[in-house]
């Protein structure tokens, strides 16, 4: 059977090697360079999977990661010879090199005798006779089967990115409405006195008063909002309800000392006031709080750096707690694609058969990777689901 595979990155490579031992199989690349997005990713590092990879790590709900699968992804790494350091649950290889992983995959690629075609962009495909049709600007291919493998317009935001989802409508699929993912939020609160500050805190993300979820990490201040991974796992969330819904993240600054309820925080705060007497509000959050923070939020509670706790009226003391482990910010937008980790939204999975990855609209098309709206947390989830869906579709091909 002759396979294209449109798209050299994660799902493209993997699904590649593995349909290439019973196929003849060619890749098409944009790029001039397979895996060029796996360079960039955990920070050149590749943060390529997670220990406790499963569906609770995503937006939707993703049956087929199950032990049989997961066990063909452990096998693959191991087929093609990747060593892993992990860090609590999070695979990288033990180079520290993301482009020892691109390296590991193009060397399987060509030892596979895989055709790539470099610098070729797709710009259409048709369905003629049972036989795929693909327009590039370096001439038609044609082919048996189709392996989509494109990735989605996070990071490169470009017409070739918007076209790639336009290719699937004139197939016949849909596309759920894309937002950037994995980005960070924008807020209504000015923090740019706070640019650079972290804090291990609960985020509490709530849409139109709803709860929608928690996560707890190291939250980083930046100039328009706030960013962190604890944020980005939030944004997948959030950011398809930013305009139409109210969208609040609640702040717990004082979580890693388990403190989380209005007395706990009064308690802590009246224990230290009677330990460290003479200590200004200011001064009482010293090894607590970065100062800058602390310093941040006792005047966002309109009370004076030199005051003392226990001069506060019951109003003021309220206000100092609420926005020690209840602050309230409102999320008014998020980076853009260009500056997002994924996209959320893609190619409706109920289009998808997931147990091939084939297309329901489509036959002998398949259609892998973040194309596909699946959303996963960071931590190698969404690179899992690229190598997951990979695999699956070169199977059954
Ligand atoms: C900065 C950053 C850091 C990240 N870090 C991590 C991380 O640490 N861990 C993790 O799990 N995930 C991470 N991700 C997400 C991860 O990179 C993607 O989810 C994953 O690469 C998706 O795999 P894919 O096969 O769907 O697409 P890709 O790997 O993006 O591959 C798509 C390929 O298709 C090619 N292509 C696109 N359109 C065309 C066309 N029309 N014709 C021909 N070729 C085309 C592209 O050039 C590309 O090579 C990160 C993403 C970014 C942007």
């Amino acid at each position: 059977m002759k396979v294209i595979v449109i798209g050299g990155g994660a799902s493209g490579l993997v699904s590649s090697i593995i349909a290439s031992k019973n196929n003849d199989v060619t890749i098409l690349e944009k790029n001039s360079s397979l895996g060029k997005k796996i360079l960039v990713t955990g920070n050149g590092k590749c943060n390529y999977f997670n220990s406790d990879f499963n569906t609770s790590h995503y937006t939707n709900k993703l049956d087929i990661i199950n032990d049989e699968n997961i066990d063909k992804i452990y096998n693959f790494f191991d087929e093609i010879g990747i060593v892993s350091r992990i860090n609590n649950g999070y695979y990288y290889p033990m180079s520290n090199q993301a482009v020892s992983i691109v390296s590991s995959l193009v060397t399987e690629v060509n030892n596979h005798n895989i055709k790539v075609v470099l610098n070729t962009v797709v710009n259409d495909i048709r369905k003629e006779n049972n036989k795929f049709i693909i327009n590039t600007n370096n001439g038609i291919y044609t082919c048996d089967k189709v392996i989509y493998a494109v990735g989605s317009k996070a990071m490169y935001d470009t017409d070739i990115e918007s076209n790639n989802y336009k290719i699937l409508e004139n197939l016949g699929h849909k596309i759920t409405p894309l937002y950037p993912g994995l980005s960070k939020l924008k807020t209504n609160i000015n923090f740019k006195e706070l640019a650079g500050v972290r804090n291990d805190s609960l985020l509490s993300l709530y849409i139109d008063n709803v709860l929608i979820k928690e996560e707890v990490g190291e939250l980083l201040f930046n100039e328009n909002g706030l960013s962190g991974i604890c944020v980005m796992q939030l944004s997948n969330y959030a950011n398809k309800s930013i305009k139409d819904s109210e969208v609040v993240v609640k702040i717990n600054f004082l979580n890693k000392l388990n403190i989380n309820t209005y007395d706990e925080c009064k308690e802590f705060l009246t224990k230290r006031n009677n330990k460290l007497p003479n200590r200004t509000l200011s001064l009482l959050f010293d090894t607590v709080l970065n100062y800058k923070l602390s310093n941040f939020i006792i005047k966002y509670s309109n009370l004076k750096l030199d005051n003392y706790l226990d001069k506060l009226d019951n109003k003021e003391l309220d206000n100092l707690i609420n926005n020690l482990i209840n602050f309230e910010v409102k999320i008014t937008g998020c980076s853009n694609f260009k500056e997002s980790q994924i996209v959320v939204g893609g190619v409706p999975l109920n289009e998808i058969n997931l147990n091939t990855m084939e297309s329901r609209i489509v036959d002998g098309l398949y259609i892998t990777g973040e194309i596909l709206d699946v959303n996963g947390d960071c931590g190698g989830y969404n690179l899992g689901f690229a190598w997951l869906s990979g695999i699956i579709a070169g199977e059954n091909i």
